[in-house]
């Protein structure tokens, strides 16, 4: 997380009779542990991406967990915080209301688990699961309190700790979301190590192609979407792992046992309509990052479950482990099977 880079480069596409030009810039930015590649394409382009740089690394600042002076450290450091700015604020409300539509699957006060598996600063350790209980006594996003006036302030619960780490790519792409809109982009991407957002369709007026990897094969895919003016955010215990006496552990944790999700799941996508951020800049983004960690915690019967009957408007891509990719039904003329994947294909309602 220490490095950060960016490589921009624009290009004009056309200068044609009306005048306006539409330039494409792109770049490549390493943050949040993860490669980002933004694209996009309008008059304002280069100022465009070079704002989503900013932005980007605005939040990374804000919501790390390693960097000591981080909003999210100095409130787990001290339990309370108060007069956050409102959009930092509704985030952690946010995922307040994430976990309760999860029945506890999404869980921000997951911090002390991920430090225990040493997930935090990549001293990688298997916890006794008496040490996992104990902590598991402080998992529980409904003791945070949340206070918005006078003073946007929120108070953890005794012994809590909060980690954004399932929410956060979700919630950055919103904010490229809105920094691509005030800019004037017609047609954009930007893809957070896999997980996507698109703006309009393709500059030819195409829809994107949105590639699922394969968990199985890091090179290939398991599926293909066309997509505009969406989210598209996979949740895999393929992501970040480590290895110990030939057992891998994985750092999506079921926060009712303390240890990696085992539900039977490669990997879970959620796709939404891109609706708008809220008043305080949470959109889709935010909620399908939130869903890909629960989901994959829940396993395929109750994420189909939840897709059904959770009161939120979103569609699934599960990639299970006995090798079939499960669709459901609002995106069944907007996949693409990939051939010799290996994979069976079956689409649900
Ligand atoms: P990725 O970061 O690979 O896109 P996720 O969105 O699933 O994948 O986020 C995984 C991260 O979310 C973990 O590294 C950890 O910070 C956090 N996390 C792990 N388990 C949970 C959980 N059950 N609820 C909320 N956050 C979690
Ligand atoms: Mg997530």
């Amino acid at each position: 997380m220490k490095r950060f880079s960016i490589l921009i480069a624009a290009l004009c596409l056309c200068l044609t009779g009306c005048g306006k030009q539409t330039t494409e810039a792109a770049a490549q930015i390493f943050a949040m542990d993860t490669v980002m590649e933004v694209a996009a394409y309008g008059e304002h382009a280069e100022q465009a991406v070079k704002y989503t740089e900013k932005r980007i690394k605005e939040l990374e600042n804000r919501l790390s967990r390693t960097k000591a002076d981080s909003l999210v450290s100095g409130l787990n450091r001290d339990g309370s915080i108060r007069h956050l700015t409102y959009d930092y604020w509704n985030l952690i409300a946010r995922a307040k209301e994430y976990r309760d539509a999860t029945n506890g699957a999404f869980d921000i006060t997951i911090a002390p688990i991920m430090d225990a598996w040493g997930f935090t600063g990549d001293q990688f350790r298997v916890p006794e699961q008496s040490e996992l209980n104990e902590l598991l006594k402080h998992v529980n996003s409904d003791e945070i309190q949340i206070q918005e006036e006078p003073a946007h302030s929120v108070t953890l619960g005794e012994g809590q700790a909060i980690d954004l780490g399932g929410i956060a790519k979700g919630y950055t792409s919103d904010l490229v979301e809105q920094t691509f809109r005030a800019n004037g982009i017609e047609s954009g991407k930007i893809s957070l190590g896999g997980n996507v957002f698109v703006l309009g369709g393709k500059p030819d007026g195409s829809d994107w192609r949105v590639g699922i990897k394969d968990p199985r094969n890091e090179s290939g895919l398991a599926a293909i979407l066309s997509l505009r003016d969406a989210y598209a955010i996979t949740s895999g215990g393929y992501e970040r792992y480590f290895e110990e006496n030939g057992k891998t552990y994985h750092h999506i944790i079921d926060p009712s046992t303390g240890y990696p999700a085992d539900s039977g799941l490669l990997s879970v996508t959620v796709v939404a309509a891109d609706n708008g951020p809220d008043w305080a800049g949470a959109g889709n983004g935010a909620m399908c990052d939130a869903f890909s960690t629960a989901l994959f915690v829940m396993g395929e019967e109750q994420a189909l479950d939840f897709w059904r009957n959770g009161g939120y408007d979103f569609d699934l891509v599960l990639v299970t482990e006995d090798g079939r990719v499960v669709i459901t039904a609002g995106l069944a003329d907007r996949f693409e099977e990939v051939k010799d994947s290996g994979y069976t294909y079956e689409t649900v309602s």
